[in-house]
């Protein structure tokens, strides 16, 4: 390999400038990072290790180690962890690897926030290790790939545009960085800024993190006296400066909330202090100990398909695996945390643990204690959970239809705004139970985009006259809720855009039958005249019982698929086919005594089919869907007011 000179991305020189500046009030936490990586690193090692034992050959001691030189102003990071090979080198540090990353970072470019702002935003990604040029004018990397063969690489920069590649004379596995001080920052290299800084955030990691302590002492006789009179001498003595204690071993006394904040930092990259924790100390027939976290605000990939569970899994202390889909159920993915089991072997496997009945026990377990504390959250601290509910509620109803066994218990768990319901205020199914009153017997919704865009809805004029309150389900996700979802507390879910509504109590149910019985025969033939004239929009005309001021409104059958969710399909590219809906006629509107008129006068005259379009385009625009043909309504509209005006004006 001979030297090479390469620049860094464009994007890497930015954050470079960024972090340097932005960071610089808490400049510490470079130490933090960098022994972070360093256990990753150890970590990989370890659960390669364990599959090709070759590969710990020669060293199996796995620790971090950090060297300081205050007269050089250096400070060395050393890890005995997996190392990297010249293109990985290259790949993860000249470049943002996470594509989430740079798509933040380039936003966070745009808004112009405050730098304090910035800086809380950016350790949501973790800088990592461009934070150590915070403090350093130059680093060095030497770095060997855990294998036979493979080349020690050397990587050097000053943290501005380039870096340089080149062969290194190491010869040991892993990885070592050497941070050459800025010249106010050379104080860091200090045993004692050094232990301060490591207990502070790094004390629980699981691998010794090692100082070599230089001493002046005097010699000993063998009694273990100092001798009188002799020279003092320097001894180094290597000292572990990390008690190793994994947090979620300690008894929950024993820690304090700063270091289960650290410890929530350092798995979850999020500079924010968590929303709740959850420590969990299982005894019994299945004894496990978890530590959990839920953040406050939910990361930028919640929704992305790479969106991954946030528990990981570990067993004695020793990191097993991430991501894993046995710990918690897809939709507690925002969850945060780990998870210990003492009942599993070290060197479990994916498909060992498929088939292992302990964990399917631990996930019931857990899941079954987030509600809990999801629900305590909900009752003693509403506010809170709000403040978690507007940022997960969406991936919690993800639960309703794919967790049957708690579907209750999400049930309970949900918020809506209502029309009775100040705008942005929510309310659970449990509150508008209560609310309703003794006639009703159903629990309404209504779906569609926004609150804005429903609140006017046709379809809620009855139930406003009724006092009844109808719940808005505006997210997406709510359509297919109510798939899963068909009742509450032996109460049914009803859409008020679906089928027919009735909400008269018996005695008006008697005659608005004979009323309707009526209506029809008085407007049989019209109607199959306005469902000729729109069959091909729509399947069915007919006398409405939802409506009390507007003219018309479109509804659809109890099953069929509702305009919102047609709409939610073709978003997602795929397409369903159209079903034709129902078009309602209020009998009270004068407009239906208008065209019985025409018709008794006429049944050819074209006017019928005209009102009828326009009829059928109201309905469509009361529910803010688009015309198909608006051209040709404003056309009609523009006559009907010369035609209105014309008479007005004739008549006087
Ligand atoms: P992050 O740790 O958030 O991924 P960093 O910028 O700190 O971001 O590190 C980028 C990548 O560089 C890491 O994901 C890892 O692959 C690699 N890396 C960093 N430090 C080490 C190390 N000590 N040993 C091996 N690989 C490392």
């Amino acid at each position: 390999m001979s030297k090479s000179t390469m620049k860094f991305k464009t994007e890497v020189s930015q954050l470079l400038e960024l972090v340097t500046h932005s960071l610089y009030s808490n400049k510490e936490i470079f130490i933090r990072e960098l022994v972070s990586n360093a256990s990753d690193a150890l970590d990989k090692i370890r659960l390669e290790g364990l599959k090709d034992k070759k590969l710990l050959e020669g060293n199996d001691d796995l620790k971090i180690k950090i060297d300081f030189n205050k007269d050089a102003g250096t400070i060395t990071i050393t890890d005995t962890g997996i190392g990297m090979t010249k293109e990985e080198l290259i790949d993860n540090i000249g470049t943002i690897a996470k594509s989430g990353t740079k798509e933040f970072f380039n936003k966070l470019k745009e808004m112009k926030e405050s730098e304090d702002k910035q800086a809380e935003l950016i350790g949501q990604f973790g800088v990592g290790f461009y934070s150590a040029f915070i403090v350093s004018e130059k680093i060095v990397i030497n770095t060997r790939k855990a294998g036979k063969g493979n080349e020690p690489v050397r990587w050097e920069s000053d943290g501005k545009e380039k870096f340089t590649i080149d062969t290194s004379d190491r010869t040991e596995r892993g990885t070592e960085i050497t941070l050459y001080l800025n010249k106010e920052d050379v104080d860091f290299a200090s045993e004692w800024k050094i232990k301060d800084i490591v207990k502070k955030y790094s004390d629980y990691i699981t691998y010794p993190i090692q100082m070599t302590i230089e001493r002046e002492e005097k010699p000993k006789d063998k009694d273990g006296k100092e001798i009188e009179g002799a020279e003092a001498v320097t001894t180094y003595k290597d000292e572990t400066i990390n008690s190793q204690k994994a947090i979620w071993q300690k008894a929950k006394k024993d820690v304090k909330k700063e270091e289960y904040n650290e410890f929530y930092r350092h798995i979850s990259h999020d500079y924010d202090e968590p929303l709740e924790r959850i420590h969990l100390n299982v005894e019994g027939i299945l004894s496990y100990k978890a530590l959990l976290y839920l953040p406050k605000k939910a990361p930028y990939d919640l929704f992305m398909r790479e969106a991954k569970i946030g528990v990981s899994l570990y067993v004695r202390n020793v990191f097993i695996m991430d991501d894993n889909k046995h710990l918690l159920p897809e939709y507690m993915r925002f969850v945060k945390g780990v998870v210990d089991s003492a009942d599993l072997p070290l060197n479990v496997s994916r498909e060992i643990l498929q088939e292992d009945k302990t964990l399917d026990k631990i996930q019931k377990n857990l899941v079954k204690k987030i509600l809990e504390t999801l629900k305590k959250m909900k009752e003693k601290d509403t506010e809170k959970y709000i403040e978690f509910y507007t940022e997960f509620g969406k991936v919690l109803k993800e639960g309703i239809y794919t967790d049957f066994e708690n579907k209750d218990k999400l049930t309970d768990l949900i918020l809506f705004e209502s029309t009775k319901t100040e705008e942005g205020k929510v309310t659970s199914f449990a509150e508008y139970v209560e609310r309703m009153p003794e006639n009703q017997t159903e629990i309404y919704y209504i779906t569609g985009e926004s609150r804005k865009s429903l609140e006017n809805s046709p379809h809620l004029e009855k139930f406003k006259q009724k006092d009844y309150e109808v719940l808005f389900f505006t997210d997406p996700i709510d359509e297919f809720i109510v798939n899963g979802l068909t009742e509450y507390k032996e109460k049914k879910l009803k859409s008020v855009g679906k089928g027919e509504v009735d909400l008269s109590d018996e005695k008006e149910k008697e005659e608005n039958k004979k009323k309707k019985e009526s209506d029809k025969k008085k407007y049989g033939s019209l109607l199959d005249s306005i469902k000729d004239a729109l069959k091909d929009d729509i399947k069915e005309v007919r006398i409405s019982s939802r409506l009390t001021s507007s003219a018309v409104c479109l509804v659809s059958d109890e099953n069929d698929i509702s305009p919102h969710m047609e709409k939610i399909f073709k978003s997602m590219n795929q397409e369903i086919p159209r079903s034709k809906r129902i078009l309602e006629l209020n009998p009270n509107h004068p407009i239906l005594e208008v065209m019985q008129s025409i018709y008794d006068n006429d049944k050819k005259d074209t006017k019928l089919g005209e009102y009828s379009e326009l009829l059928y385009d109201q309905a469509v625009l009361a529910e803010g869907a688009p015309l198909k043909d608006p051209v040709k309504f404003a056309h009609r509209m523009a006559d009907l007011m010369v035609f209105e005006g014309k008479t007005k004006v004739t008549k006087k």
